[in-house]
This record gives C-alpha cells, sequence and structure tokens, in this order.
C-alpha cells in the first residue's frame, strides 16, 4: 500500500511516501532526483516530456516548453495546441506533471497508486484547488485531501518535535510565498492564521536579476534584445540567473556571461548588488508575516520557533532579516525544500487511519502518525451588497481565519420594495470595494419573490466551507421559499444545482 503525499511546487514537484518505519522519505524519481522541476516540452510538437529532460529541450526550442503553469492554474486559457491541434490549458499541463510522478512512485515501488493528499498554496482561490482535483483525478488518482502548505510544513515539524509549541511558517517556493501561525497542544495542531502572496517567489527574484543583466547587455553593446525577437536569449538568461541566485547564496560574487547576436556581455553581481536589487520583494513576505503574527492575535514573544521553508529560503538574505524583525534565530531542522511534501504524506497516512484502515508496508501494519489538524480560511467570503446611497460592499459572511469546515448563515432586505428577483453575487475577499478588492466567485438567483410591502430581512445566504477550504453557497426566500443551492463550479461557470419552491 502506498501512502502519497504530493508538493506540487510552481517551479519544481515532490512525492512522499511513508517508509516501513511510518516516517515520510522523499520518492526519488526514475532520474534519480530528489524532485521533478514543473516543466513540459512537447516533442515533435505533439509528445509531452517533464521535468529536467524538458528544461534541457526547451534551451533549443524555447516555443515548445512551459513552465510556471501554476500561476494560472484554473484558467480555461489554452496555452499550447499540438501539432494534432489537440488544446492544453494549464489544468491539463498540471495533470500530465502529477502523472507522470505518479508513474515514476509506481515504478520505484512495482504497486499502483490511487489516493494522494496534495498541497496548494493557503490562499489558493477555489477554482485553482477545483483545478488540482480535476488534474489529480484526469492522472488517475483520487484526492483525499487538499491541505495548504504552510500547514503541511507545519505538521511535519509538529510530528517530529512532539512538543507544544506556538510558531510561523514561512514558505518562500518558487512562485508563491505562506506564512502560516500555528500551535501544538498534545496531539493537535491548530493553525491560527494562514496568508501570503499569491505572485511572489524566487522567480519574481530571478526577474529582478534578469532585468538588471538586460539593461547591462544593452549598455554594453548598445542593443536590447526581446522577448519575440530573441527567445534563445532570454531561455538561456533565464538558466543563467538562477545558477547566478543560487551561487550568491554561499558566495559573495558572482559573473554572468551571457551572448546575443555575436555580441557578449560579462556582467559581475555581488551579493549586495543582489540584495538591493530584490530588498521589495524581501520586504514584502516581511510585511506579509508580521500582520500574520498580529493577525494570529499573537505577539512576536509568543512565537517559540520560526520554520523556513522553500528553497528561495536559502537566500541568506531571508534568515537574517527574519532574525532582525522577530529576534528570534530561524531554522530548517527539516529540509526546506521537503517539509511541505512530508507533511503531505502524513496527511495522507492520518486519512487513511480516519477511514478505518490500516497501512500495511510488507505484510506489516505501521504505525501512522497522530495528530489532530485544524485549519482556518485564508480569506474570507462575503456576498455583494448596496447602500441607500447606491455604492456597494462586501457583506462578509464568512472571516478570514474560521475554522475549517464551518457553515454560517447571514439574512438582508431586498433593496426595492417591488422587487421580484434577487440576484446576490458570492465575493471572496474581506471588506472594501467589491469591484477593487474582492473576486467574484459566483451567483445565487432568487426570482419569483413574492412583493412584500415591508422591509424584512427575508433573503437567507449560507456558505459552507469543506475540509479543503471549498465552498458550496445557497439561498433562501424566507418569505415566499424559494430556494437555490449552487456549487461554485469554475471550469463551466456557476452551476445552478437544484431549485426547489417551500412553502413559507
Ligand atoms: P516551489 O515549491 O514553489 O516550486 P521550491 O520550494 O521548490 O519552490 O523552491 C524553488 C525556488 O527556490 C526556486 O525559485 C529556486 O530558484 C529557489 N532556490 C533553490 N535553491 C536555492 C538557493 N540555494 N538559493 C536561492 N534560491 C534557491
Ligand atoms: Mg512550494
Amino acid at each position: 500500500m502506498i501512502v502519497l503525499g504530493l508538493d506540487m511546487g510552481t517551479t519544481r514537484c515532490k512525492a512522499s511516501c511513508i517508509d516501513a518505519t511510518g516516517q515520510p522519505q522523499i520518492v526519488a524519481n526514475r532520474r534519480g532526483d530528489l524532485y521533478t522541476p514543473s516543466a513540459i516540452f512537447f516533442e515533435d510538437g505533439r509528445k509531452p516530456i517533464v521535468g529536467v529532460e524538458a528544461l534541457a529541450e526547451g534551451l533549443l526550442q524555447p516555443e515548445h516548453v512551459h513552465t510556471c503553469f501554476k500561476r494560472v492554474l484554473g484558467s480555461s486559457d489554452v496555452l499550447y495546441t499540438d501539432v494534432d491541434g489537440k488544446a492544453y490549458t494549464a489544468t491539463d499541463f498540471q495533470s500530465i506533471m502529477i502523472r507522470a510522478i505518479k508513474e515514476d512512485v509506481e515504478q520505484r515501488f512495482n504497486e499502483e497508486v490511487d489516493e494522494v493528499v496534495i498541497t496548494v498554496p493557503a490562499n489558493f482561490q477555489d477554482h485553482k484547488k477545483q483545478a488540482t482535483i480535476d488534474a489529480a483525478q484526469a492522472a488517475g488518482l483520487t484526492v483525499k485531501k487538499l491541505l495548504h502548505e504552510p500547514t503541511a510544513a507545519g505538521i511535519a515539524y509538529a510530528l517530529d518535535k512532539k512538543q507544544d509549541r506556538c510558531f510561523v511558517v514561512y514558505d518562500l517556493g518558487g512562485g508563491t510565498f505562506d506564512v502560516s501561525v500555528m500551535q501544538t497542544q498534545g496531539d493537535s495542531i491548530t493553525v491560527l492564521n494562514s496568508t501570503g502572496r499569491e505572485r511572489l517567489g524566487g522567480e519574481d527574484f530571478n526577474l529582478c536579476l534578469e532585468q538588471a543583466v538586460v539593461e547591462q547587455f544593452a549598455k554594453d553593446n548598445g542593443y536590447t534584445p526581446t522577448m519575440d525577437k530573441d527567445p534563445l536569449f532570454f531561455q538561456e538568461l533565464s538558466e543563467k540567473v538562477e545558477n547566478a541566485k543560487i551561487a550568491l547564496s554561499t558566495k559573495s560574487q558572482t559573473r554572468i556571461v551571457i551572448g546575443c547576436r555575436g555580441q557578449q556581455s560579462i556582467v559581475p553581481i555581488t551579493r549586495d548588488q543582489f540584495e538591493s536589487l530584490t530588498k521589495v520583494l524581501l520586504k514584502d513576505t516581511l510585511d506579509c508575516t508580521n500582520q500574520a503574527v498580529k493577525e494570529a492575535g499573537k505577539s512576536w514573544s509568543d512565537i517559540d520557533t520560526i520554520i523556513m521553508v522553500g528553497g528561495a529560503v536559502r537566500m541568506p538574505a531571508v534568515q537574517t532579516a527574519l532574525a532582525d524583525i522577530s529576534g528570534i534565530v530561524p531554522h530548517c531542522d527539516i529540509e526546506p525544500d521537503r517539509a511541505v511534501c512530508y507533511g503531505a504524506a502524513s496527511q495522507c497516512a492520518m486519512e487513511l487511519a480516519k477511514s478505518g484502515k490500516t497501512l500495511m508496508i510488507g505484510g506489516r501494519a505501521i504505525p501512522t502518525p497522530k495528530a489532530f489538524v485544524q485549519e482556518v480560511t485564508a480569506y474570507g467570503v462575503g456576498c455583494c451588497v448596496a447602500a441607500k446611497d447606491g455604492s456597494l460592499s462586501n457583506a462578509v459572511i464568512l472571516p478570514k481565519g474560521t475554522a475549517l469546515p464551518t457553515t454560517r448563515t447571514d439574512r438582508f432586505c431586498l433593496l426595492h420594495e417591488s422587487q421580484t428577483e434577487a440576484r446576490i453575487e458570492i465575493l471572496q475577499g474581506q471588506e472594501g470595494n467589491p469591484r477593487d478588492e474582492c473576486l467574484s466567485i459566483g451567483e445565487i438567483v432568487l426570482a419569483n419573490l413574492p412583493v412584500e410591502h415591508q422591509k424584512t430581512k427575508r433573503i437567507e445566504i449560507q456558505y459552507e466551507l469543506d475540509n479543503n477550504g471549498m465552498i458550496r453557497a445557497s439561498g433562501r426566500d424566507l418569505v415566499g421559499g424559494e430556494y437555490v443551492e449552487i456549487a461554485i463550479d469554475y471550469c463551466q461557470g456557476t452551476k445552478q444545482q437544484s431549485t426547489s419552491q417551500h412553502a413559507a
């Protein structure tokens, strides 16, 4: 029996299984690498290959290689059409990655895998979570649970340490930044708060450096390479910049040698220069971390430890800056690249135990980790309401930080006395202008409303968030009895699931 946890990172995917001692271990891919780059290349414009091979091919044919697609997961945009006219979305790409990793694990253990826990960023929107489930399904895996990445790292840490602690998980990966404040007490692991930036990771640090190199190249050679005219230059540059950044984590200086159209530049870079180019990005993560601690109702003096997770925390500036704002020396007791994946495998073992099964490896029953994990929502959910003056706002029904799973209800008046229809727009986000600061994620339409001459709070809205943090919404007219329930289904737009008339 294989208990599988997958950390499908923006830049690198990792797989972990519970071994015969009950501990999570990373499963190497068929090349023997501990991670597989999240990259797909279409050989002959048709056959997908993944990982290191895809990146290598991409150096020659950049138009056929795809990376960072996790950032647009859930969108219906076609990212690639192969020579046979087959169209691929980011969800299809994610599915190709999941299938490749699944096959590597199956080959390694000579056994089939059918269930999995997959990690997702804490602030991943619902349609992206749904896309993750769909991608796994298409790859032949049933998702037992989606686990927030920092929570997964926290679980790995808590199971390893077995001490009552209040700690911060700071996860700076390739594409996203997540921070969670967590507390452990006996067997219970509680997420007090989770927040993050959906588009902030090591890749963005690379972009700052890339820009500086292009500027230097232009200065040296009087020509500015552009993405559409010089795709090979940029493909090469992104690889060289990645290597330079990694070198600067252990060395105080390095250089990038790059050519384009027969001209060449040698660009020296010091760690100090790199840190000043990327200062704004780091500051953003620190502000976010301070905010997470505050929103958890804690101050730094309540925090015992900071756990650093994600490959990008290897940049020395991260550790120094975290120590500066917190007064705590952060640490990487568990390899920063592995903690999330370990937590996913442990969670998968716990899911197995929950369903009453025993994990058997080599004919022996394996002890599964015992913990009760309580997660919270990383964003609020409300609905769009109009004030008398016509201004719109988000009436938050389910505030950010609510423990999962949960159900919340609120009641509203109709705007006009003669109104016979109500359209309730479901908003993801906190208070603020719905058009600027919230995401519209669905609509409940209540029709045939009997006219009522005295205004009452007759429209009842209910939101239900499941264990994966995904929403179901319903609306009821308490006067006429009209009832509509919807599941947020992003692939086909919002789907009306059931409409029924009840007596009031
Ligand atoms: P994700 O899970 O988002 O794919 P990872 O946690 O695997 O991300 O981290 C990948 C990121 O970490 C990449 O942006 C990579 O450049 C960066 N990274 C890895 N090692 C180092 C290092 N030694 N120094 C700086 N950045 C690093
Ligand atoms: Mg990650």
